[in-house]
């Protein structure tokens, strides 16, 4: 497998068409089809995760594109796993991505159906029950160089088959006794057209049909069918489907139905994470990560919960583009993506979060003032807020440096700073603890300064940011970094698995950080395109972050989405 690498500068605005809208469009031209319709086929087996959220921006962006229509089925064939906890998460995530469905559809809907056609195609010799074992069937399926051995049930009469499989949907038989194949080649090339299994028995309820079905349809023979039933043009997927397309056609072929059509095109992988719903699950169960929405997650509710916005999501998969060969994209420019929006739509706050008092001998006790400060500089409608000033405030510990070297603009001894939309100070001496931790900076200001610049235009080479210790706010903030330390956390040495390359630093705790407190009033969640989404900042200096749903009106909690700039480079 070749892989690629994008990265955030292999961004084009006009770009070509992709290879799928180059099929649409011919298919168009040639009359194929009328109009598009896509879908989104999730199985509710777990939460979306950042692939899925590819694979929703092309079903719906394409026909979007082309003035089409896209429907939400849930592949519903397996009932072991699934469930309707995550039918409702996955129904919010595509809503809050900025999708809508035009139909809303259960493959299950379609288990009548489907059998009904499995009854034609026994009826008509092209499929029949097998009595081997799951075991026996795969022992006899053969290889790619070898052909497979047919079932010694394989030529049982249509009457026999007929009676065997409406005996299979009865409940008459155990779970793996029986399984109903297509009679197709067992000497084909391709190892999926070697009398593939069509229903199996299990006699486990369903999350929306209940005890109705013992018997279940596999992947490839509902996939292909709930596609025609539901007219749908162009059925995407993820390349390892590439050689299931012939037995999806053959299916329709066979049934005469509504020719839907299946494209592959390359899964979406971003190093430093895993992608699969099973491994997600084992993080979330084993206790690894706070839930599925844990903002280290690749999830749709992950990201939301870490500060992502929609806009961003979107871009991102907009940006990375649509391929036909394999490839890994960096996680880097997800958060590209999100810096970019954020700084056009996130308000500045000023938070400090690691703090260090500061005491501004020259400034009158008891005194505080207002200063004006701008909430965006990207967006003059967003206007300017007041923020408190007086004469003990609190800056960031690692601003203030005690023997510093010649090219260290921010604050030490006897070297004038700006205060952002405050003052100019100098820092004049220190107090220190026991083991020599400093616990206060002493300054002056100059008063002439106001609002962050010297009448006489003398320069001050540092801006730092601040808050008044007297009016500031406690708040605990949480720090991410990545989940995994190791860049293909899939790929464990022997003897290991996937979880050995967890990073142990991936979350930081910050408690007794100091916000500004127009922070205090803030509520600390909006709705977004109808689901509950965190309100997103930027801090000054440090970064973008978002409040969490651990907040109460008396401990207000945020996360860091992102810092200001590419952590991730070395
Ligand atoms: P996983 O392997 O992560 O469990 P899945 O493919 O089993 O995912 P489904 O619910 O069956 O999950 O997927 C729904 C749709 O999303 C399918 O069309 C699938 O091809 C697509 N999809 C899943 N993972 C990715 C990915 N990493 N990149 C792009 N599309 C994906
Ligand atoms: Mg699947």
């Amino acid at each position: 497998m070749e892989s690629q690498t994008v990265d955030s500068k292999n961004t084009t605005t006009d770009r070509q068409l992709n290879f799928l809208e180059e099929i649409i469009e011919n298919d168009l031209a040639s009359g194929r089809c009328a109009a598009v319709q896509t879908r989104f086929p999730p199985e509710p087996n777990g939460y979306l995760h950042i692939g899925h959220a590819k694979s929703i921006c092309l079903n719906f962006g394409l026909a979007k594109k082309y003035g089409g229509k896209t429907n939400l089925r849930f592949d519903d064939t397996n009932p072991v796993k699934e469930d309707t906890e995550y039918v409702d998460a996955i129904q919010d995530d595509i809503h809050w991505l900025g999708f809508d469905w035009a139909e809303l559809h259960y493959a299950s809907d379609y288990f009548e159906q489907l059998y009904k056609w499995a009854c034609q195609l026994i009826e008509r010799g092209l499929a029949y029950v097998d009595d081997q074992s799951l075991d026996e069937i795969r022992a006899n399926r053969g290889t790619v160089t070898e052909p497979g051995k047919p079932s010694p049930w394989r030529n049982r009469s249509v009457a026999e088959n007929l009676d065997l499989f409406e005996r299979m949907k009865n409940g008459e038989f155990e779970d793996g006794s029986r399984v109903l194949r297509a009679k197709i080649d067992m000497a084909h090339p391709n190892m999926q057209m070697r009398d593939p299994i069509m229903y199996r028995i299990l006699h486990t309820p369903h999350h929306r049909t209940g005890n109705r079905w013992c018997i279940y349809p596999m992947y490839d023979y509902a996939h292909g069918q709930s596609d025609s039933i539901e007219h749908i043009t162009h059925s995407i997927c993820t390349l390892e489907f590439d050689i299931h397309r012939p037995l999806y056609d053959w299916f329709i072929q066979q049934l005469d139905i509504y020719p839907s059509h299946q494209h592959e095109f390359a899964r979406l992988n971003i190093n430093y994470t895993v992608m699969s719903k099973r491994k997600l699950l084992q993080l979330v169960k084993e206790g690894y990560v706070s839930g599925w929405d844990d903002p280290r997650m690749p999830t749709i509710c992950g990201f939301r919960r870490r500060g992502y916005t929609p806009e961003s999501i979107r871009n991102f998969c907009e940006r990375i583009g649509v391929a036909k060969r394999d490839n890994v994209i960096d996680y880097s420019l997800l958060e590209f993506s999100l810096r970019e929006h954020l700084n056009k739509v996130a308000q500045r706050r000023m938070a400090v979060l690691n703090p260090v008092r500061v005491v501004i001998d020259n400034y009158p006790e008891g005194q505080s003032e207002m200063l004006t400060a701008i909430n965006n500089p990207e967006n003059a409608n967003d206007g300017t807020r007041e923020v408190p000033f007086s004469r003990e405030l609190y800056i960031e510990r690692e601003d203030f440096m005690e023997d510093a070297p010649k090219k260290y603009f921010r604050m030490t001894i006897g070297q004038e700073v700006r205060l952002r939309y405050a003052y100019f100070v100098k820092a004049q001496s220190v107090e220190k603890d026991s083991e020599g931790n400093i616990t206060c900076i002493h300054c002056t200001y100059d008063p002439a300064t106001r609002g962050g610049d010297a009448p006489d235009g003398r320069k001050v080479k540092g801006t730092i940011h601040w808050v008044s210790a007297q009016h500031a706010i406690d708040a605990e903030v949480r720090l991410f970094d990545r989940l995994f330390a190791n860049e293909t956390p899939d790929e464990a040495p022997e003897g290991k698995t996937f979880l050995d390359n967890l990073n142990p630093n991936s979350l930081q705790v910050l408690k007794g950080c100091k916000l500004e407190p127009a922070l205090a009033d803030a509520t600390t969640s909006i709705i977004e395109n109808g689901v509950k989404a965190p309100v997103r900042y930027q801090f000054e200096r440090m970064g973008y972050f978002c409040t969490d749903p651990d907040s109460s009106s008396d401990h207000l909690v945020f996360n860091r989405s992102c810092t200001l700039k590419d952590s991730f480079k070395v």
